[in-house]
């Protein structure tokens, strides 16, 4: 087994060095003004090539969540959770919940993000319930 680790592609790089300064950006189109995920050459709504890195403001929403109870890698030994989650600026990101996990379904809670060590002692984003 092995410790997970990050695929960086040329277009995901910037989102990387964000995560690493604890500020999550994404790639947000200059002419229509939205965000998208995974990062691109283009505006995945208008095909504009116009496209700068923006900040986000870190809240979102469950919309999906699993609990495995199989290891996968070392450093995420059983049980752990996988959420997707719709940020408030529109996009999808799958990460994991950290803190108290909710009573019931998880569907619609509000989450954040916060940074927590990787296994190799690196920021990386995950999502904690928010109130
Ligand atoms: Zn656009």
């Amino acid at each position: 087994m092995a410790q997970s680790q990050a695929v960086a592609i040329h277009y995901d790089k910037p989102m990387w060095a964000s995560i690493r300064a604890k500020r999550m950006e994404l790639q947000s189109c200059d002419d229509c003004g939205e965000f998208h995920y995974p990062p691109g050459p283009t505006c995945p709504h208008c095909l504009s090539m116009t496209l700068s890195w923006k900040p986000l403001s870190g809240r979102g929403k469950i919309v999906s969540w699993v609990v495995y109870h199989r290891q996968y890698f070392d450093d995420y030994p059983p049980p752990f959770n996988v959420v997707a989650v719709q940020l408030a600026e529109g996009p999808i990101i799958i990460t994991n919940l950290v803190g108290p996990e909710p009573e019931g379904s998880w569907i619609d809670r509000e989450v954040e993000i916060v940074y927590e060590p990787d296994a190799r002692g690196e920021p990386l984003n995950r999502v904690r319930l928010v109130g």
